[in-house]
């Protein structure tokens, strides 16, 4: 199965209602899709371990996605076979004083995933051209001199973060991103049931209900990040997600065929470490015919 339609393509302007947030690909059902999902959660787990024992290449991933659109519940399933030693997800948050006192990919740059390791972004610098750019009075409280932000200023972050991701996919980081596209009747619909269901609650917010009046600047800003951000490189792909089960299945593939395309190898011992796997046998062996 190929989900290449969902991958953005690079330097096309980008509009999401050519996206339709309830597609399904060739499933039907949830049960369709179970088979799928799982044998990818199996082979993602398989992977990570050539991924950590060759210890060359690290994988971030970052999701972006507007509330209730199922971040969490990607990172939660997708990520469920993997080792957690190998494995760190970042959730940020509005930045803290000292994080607004340095630049805005300052925070990010010591988050990101060591060689060997899976590093999940739940949100990340991709805030800066978003939430930054939909509320303007964030951008005035960074402290930026004046005279450095100016009309091109997105058009500058646009270049600043390509040429970063550029970099770290040229020192081994290979980098995925996830826009998880819910629909804002489906939002709605999810923001409802977390008021009327008690063990769901907690989830509520109603902050998340005041940026719903932004949707259509957030949906542009988005727009205007996938036609600027999608490079060879560090692709963005743009995930439907109202249907919870096909956002998981199509998250997996992208993922399993992404660390597939690597051709991970277990690292072949060197001669002195063979000689050395010898000797401890022969030690071992030795040390139990004494006793
Ligand atoms: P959940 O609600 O599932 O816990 P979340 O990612 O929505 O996950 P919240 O604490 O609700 O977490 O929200 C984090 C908030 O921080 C979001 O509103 C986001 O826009 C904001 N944020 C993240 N990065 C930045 C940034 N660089 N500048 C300003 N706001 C930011
Ligand atoms: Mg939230």
């Amino acid at each position: 199965m190929k989900y290449d339609r969902l991958l953005v393509p690079e330097g096309k302007t980008i509009r999401l209602k050519d996206y339709d947030p309830a597609y399904t690909g060739k499933f039907a059902a949830k049960e369709d899709a179970a088979g799928k999902l799982q044998s990818d959660i199996v082979k993602l787990a398989a992977l990570q371990d050539v991924l950590y024992a060759q210890n060359t290449y690290a994988l971030l991933l970052i999701f972006q996605a507007m509330d209730a659109a199922g971040k969490d519940g990607v990172v939660k399933h997708v990520m469920s076979g993997v080792n957690p030693a190998g494995c760190q997800v970042v959730n940020f948050k509005i930045p803290s004083a000292e994080e607004l006192s340095h630049d805005y990919l300052w925070r990010s740059m010591k988050q990101v995933p060591a060689r060997g390791h899976i590093g999940i972004f739940n949100r990340s610098y991709y805030e800066e051209v978003l939430v930054v750019r939909v509320h303007p009075e964030i951008l005035r409280n960074q402290k930026i001199p004046p005279s450095l932000v100016g009309k091109d200023i997105w058009k500058e972050r646009f270049e600043q973060i390509n040429a970063y991701e550029r970099y770290l996919t040229r020192n081994g980081t290979v980098i995925l991103k996830f826009f998880l596209n819910v629909s804002n009747k489906e939002q709605k619909r999810r923001f409802l049931e977390r008021i009327d269901t008690p063990e769901k609650n907690w989830k509520f917010s109603s902050a998340d209900v005041r940026e719903r009046a932004f949707w259509k600047d957030y949906m542009k800003a988005y727009e205007d990040i996938f036609s600027n951000t999608s490079t060879p490189w560090a692709p963005w792909h743009i995930i439907p997600a109202d249907r919870k089960w096909f956002t998981r299945t199509a998250a997996a593939d992208i993922i399993v065929r992404t660390l597939e395309s690597l051709n991970l190898k277990y690292p072949a011992a060197d001669p002195e470490h063979l000689k050395g796997l010898k000797d401890a046998r022969t030690a071992l062996e030795e040390g139990d015919s004494s006793t």
